[in-house]
């Protein structure tokens, strides 16, 4: 696999990078507000591959860089389609390994992207997971200051899976918490007064944080997000990861009444 993936980085023939779009929603007005970028290698030799196979791969190769760099290149230019289609105000979040984030030509890097494909940082939202807490705190802070700095906002993805608390995320100052698909799963198994995640959710509400809910796959488990006032979510109750042709319709026929 790790030739495949190489190939598919240097863009040889056989093997290619593919980003897939999940649609994001506001869970009180139900408008889509962005997509998240979604990783595929697809290769002629071992079809389909899914990133929870070729990420730690990627990691421990250090592929990992040229690999979310090609993501963050397909998204902003996903965002001059859908640009193109009307859809000014809707952004796109991109995952960014905690390697790649501390690497020294990150900063430099993702500006050239965005200055050379002339896109408004305000729409990318950068995504780190907790993993980023197992590496210097103090430089994972700069660099976030500095993406803030520069307009994008910045997310932890898959908060309360791992090392997070919320009192040392207080001090990793970032816009949004993803909540792990472990507490939406939790809403269909435990008893009412066992559930937590709405007990998260106000808790990351009060330290100033947007909120959004991951793998949401029941009309109960929105039902619940709406009671406890989580801000978005993302889940195949709404739409798997689409091809970007998929995306751009399912915008199309489900954007104009959502997306301003
Ligand atoms: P993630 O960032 O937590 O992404 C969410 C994962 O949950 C995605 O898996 C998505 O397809 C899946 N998902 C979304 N809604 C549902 C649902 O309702 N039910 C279920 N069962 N699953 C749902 P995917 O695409 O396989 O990605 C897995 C992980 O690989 C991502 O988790 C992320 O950590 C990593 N990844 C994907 N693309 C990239 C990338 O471009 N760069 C980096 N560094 N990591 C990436
Ligand atoms: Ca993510
Ligand atoms: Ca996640």
């Amino acid at each position: 696999m790790h030739d495949a993936l190489s190939s598919a980085l240097a863009g040889s023939e056989g093997s290619r990078v593919k980003a897939l779009f999940q649609p994001i929603i506001d869970v009180q007005s139900g408008m889509v507000t962005g997509f998240e970028a979604l990783a595929r290698l697809q290769s002629d030799t071992l079809g389909m591959v899914s990133p929870l196979e070729f990420i730690p791969l990627a990691e421990k190769n250090r592929l990992i860089i040229a690999l979310d760099e090609q993501m963050l290149e397909k998204s902003c230019k996903f965002l001059k389609k859908l640009d193109e289609k009307g859809h000014h105000r809707l952004s796109v979040a991109v995952n960014v390994s905690a390697l790649h984030l501390l690497h020294p030509d990150f900063i430099p890097r993702v500006t050239d992207t965005i200055s050379r494909l002339q896109v408004n940082a305000e729409r990318i939202d950068i995504e780190i997971t907790e993993s980023v807490f197992a590496s210097d705190y103090d430089a994972c802070n700069r660099i976030i200051s500095r993406l803030q700095q520069l307009g994008m906002k910045v997310s932890i993805d898959d908060f309360g899976a791992g090392y997070s608390s919320l009192a040392r995320q207080k001090s990793l100052r970032v816009d949004c918490l993803k909540i792990d698909k472990f507490f939406i799963d939790q809403l269909l198994s435990t008893e009412p007064d066992k559930r937590l995640t709405g007990d998260i959710i106000s808790m990351a509400h009060k330290l100033g944080y947007n909120v959004v809910a991951e793998g949401v796959e029941y009309e109960s488990q929105l039902e619940y997000l709406k009671e406890n006032k989580c801000d978005r979510f993302q889940g195949f109750l709404i739409a798997k990861p689409l091809d970007e042709a998929d995306a751009l319709e399912f915008i199309e026929k489900n954007g104009k009444k959502h997306s301003v």
